[in-house]
C-alpha cells in the first residue's frame, strides 16, 4: 500500500545526522551571538506563506534550519549565558528525551504504560532522597511526587488544592463562594498571581505580604494580614513562600512562615523553581529549614539541573488532598489497575489529561552524573557566581545589591538606572555575553545567573572583563 512514512532504515540515516547536528552545535555554540540579533517578524517572512503540498527532502528542511531558523535562536545553552535563569540541558537528558519522543507514549494512567508511571514515582523518590525532603513527601508514605510541565502550573495545581481542602472539597461542586485569602510576597513570581486568577480566588483576594532587606517575606507581617483578614470575616487559605525568588534569589523564612500555617491550618506551597536544585547539596539545604511544614514543594529540574525543558517535579504530603481534587472517572477510562487502588494515576494529580514520558530524561541525567556528579557541577556553579560577586565588590565603579546566597549575582553600576540599562544593552549588542536586569527597591539591577551546564570560570571572567571594558567607552 502506498505511504508517504520515512523507512527505519531511512530514519535511521537522517538520525545519525540529527545527533551531528546537535554534536556540532555545541561544539561551535560559542561562535553564534547567544542573544538573537533578528528583528520581528524577520524569521516569520522569510518562511512560505502556505505549507508545502508536496513532502520536502530532509537535506531541504536541514538548510533551513541553518539559514533562517537558527539566526532566531537565543543560544540558552551557550557557557555565555547568563541572562534569567538558566534552562540548561545535557547530553544525556537529550538521549533520554529521545527515547521518550521515540517510544511516543502517552502515560495518562497506570495502564496505558506501567513503566511511565512507575519510573516517575521512583525517580521522584529518588530525587527526595537526594535533598532529604521529610518521609511524607515519599510515595510510600502519605504523599509523593509527581512531574509537571512548569513551575506555573504546580502553583496552579497546589491553589486548586488549597482551595478544595479549606472548603470541605465543595469548591469543585457549587464554585467558590466563600471569600478565600492567599498570601504572597512582594517578590513573588507572577505564576501566583495567574494560579490566583485560573482558580477563581480573584486578585482582589491575593494580599501582597512586604519584604526585609533581603526580599524574604516577613512572617510578622504574614501573621497580621492574616489577624486582619479573620477579623473582616475572610478565611485565609493558602501561602506561596519561595526558595529563590526571580528576581534577586531571595530566600522566604519557610520555618516561620509554615509555622504560621499550621496554627492557622493554610496550605503552604514553597516554590523553589530554579534554586531547589540546590538543595542536592547538604551546604546549601539549610535554605529548606521547615520544609516538613509545608504542604507542596516544586522546582524546576529544567532550569539547573540539566534536564530538558519541560520537566517540573512537585510533592506533595497527603496525595489523597490531590486526587479528591482532580480525580474524574469518566467510563472510558475504567480498568482493573485503577479500581484495584494498587497504582498511583497521574492524571489525578494535575491538571491535564493526556502526559509524557518525562521521567526518563531525568532518570537519564540522574543515571549519567549521579549524586556526586550534580552536587559537583552545582558547587562549581556557586563558586563561579561567589567569585563574580567577589570581583563586583572589590571594584570601585560597581555595588554588590544582594549578598548572594546561591547563583544569581544582583550588581550595578554606581552610575544609575540609565547607565545601567545602556550597558547591559552594550554588551548584550555584542553577542558575547547575555544578562538580563530587574529593579530592586525601584532601582535597576544586573543579574548575572550562572547555571548554563558548560559555563566554566573562563566564561564568567570574560563577561566581567566585556562589562568593565564596555563600561569605560561611554
Ligand atoms: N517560580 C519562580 C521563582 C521562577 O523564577 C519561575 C521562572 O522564572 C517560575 C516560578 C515559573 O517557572 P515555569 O516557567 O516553570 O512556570
Amino acid at each position: 500500500m502506498k505511504n508517504y512514512h520515512l523507512t527505519p532504515e531511512e530514519f535511521r540515516e537522517q538520525g545519525k545526522q540529527v545527533i551531528d547536528w546537535i554534536a556540532d552545535y555545541y561544539e561551535n555554540i560559542e561562535q553564534y551571538p547567544v542573544l538573537s540579533q533578528v528583528k520581528p517578524k524577520e524569521i516569520e517572512n522569510s518562511l512560505p506563506e502556505s505549507a508545502p503540498q508536496r513532502g520536502e527532502s530532509f537535506k531541504q528542511v536541514m538548510e533551513d534550519i541553518n539559514s533562517k531558523i537558527m539566526p532566531g535562536i537565543t543560544h540558552w545553552q551557550s557557557p555565555n549565558f547568563f541572562a534569567f535563569f538558566p534552562s540548561n540541558t545535557s547530553f544525556p537528558s537529550i538521549l533520554g528525551d529521545l527515547i521518550s519522543s521515540g517510544l511516543g507514549v502517552q502515560g495518562m494512567i497506570w495502564a496505558t504504560s506501567p513503566a511511565a508511571t512507575e519510573l516517575e514515582t521512583r525517580v521522584l523518590d529518588w530525587l527526595a532522597e537526594m535533598m532529604r525532603l521529610p518521609e511524607k513527601f515519599f510515595s510510600a508514605s502519605t504523599g509523593g511526587g509527581v512531574i509537571q510541565d512548569t513551575a506555573s502550573t504546580s502553583a496552579l495545581t497546589a491553589v486548586i488544592a488549597a482551595r478544595e481542602r479549606a472548603t470541605g472539597f465543595n469548591g469543585n461542586r457549587k464554585g467558590v463562594r466563600q471569600n478565600l485569602v492567599a498570601y504572597v510576597s512582594s517578590q513573588t513570581h507572577s505564576s501566583l498571581e495567574k494560579a490566583i486568577k485560573m482558580a477563581g480566588i480573584g486578585i482582589d483576594n491575593l494580599r501582597i505580604v512586604d519584604v526585609d532587606e533581603n526580599f524574604a517575606m516577613r512572617p510578622d507581617i504574614l501573621k497580621s494580614l492574616i489577624s486582619e483578614d479573620k477579623l473582616n470575616g475572610n478565611i485565609p487559605f493558602f501561602v506561596c513562600a519561595t526558595l529563590g525568588t526571580t528576581s534577586s534569589n531571595g530566600i522566604d523564612p519557610i520555618r516561620k512562615i509554615g509555622e504560621i500555617c499550621r496554627e492557622e491550618n493554610l496550605w503552604l506551597h514553597v516554590d523553589g523553581a530554579m534554586s531547589g536544585t540546590a538543595m542536592i547539596c547538604p551546604e546549601f539545604r539549610h535554605y529548606l529549614d521547615g520544609i516538613e511544614l509545608a504542604d507542596s514543594f516544586t522546582f524546576n529540574p529544567h532550569k539547573w539541573m540539566f534536564t530538558n525543558f519541560d520537566c517540573d517535579v512537585f510533592w506533595v504530603g497527603n496525595r489523597n488532598e490531590l486526587i479528591n481534587t482532580f480525580s474524574i472517572l469518566p467510563e472510558y477510562l475504567k480498568n482493573k489497575a485503577t479500581e484495584s487502588g494498587a497504582v498511583f494515576d497521574y492524571r489525578d494529580w494535575h491538571v491535564q489529561l493526556g502526559r509524557r514520558f518525562r521521567a526518563l530524561k531525568l532518570w537519564f541525567v540522574i543515571r549519567h552524573y549521579g549524586v556526586e556528579g550534580l552536587q559537583y557541577h552545582i558547587r562549581q556553579h556557586v563558586s563561579m557566581a561567589q567569585e563574580f560577586a567577589g570581583w563586583v565588590k572589590d571594584s570601585k565603579d560597581y555595588e554588590l545589591v544582594t549578598i548572594p546566597p546561591l547563583n544569581l549575582v544582583c550588581f550595578r553600576h554606581k552610575k544609575g538606572d540609565d547607565f545601567n540599562m545602556q550597558l547591559m544593552n552594550a554588551v548584550n549588542d555584542t553577542g558575547k555575553a547575555y544578562f538580563t536586569h530587574t529593579k530592586l527597591n525601584g532601582k535597576v539591577v544586573l543579574r548575572l545567573c550562572v547555571g548554563q551546564t558548560h559555563t566554566e570560570e573562563k566564561h564568567v571572567k570574560q563577561t566581567w572583563e566585556l562589562i568593565k571594558s564596555t563600561a569605560e567607552i561611554f
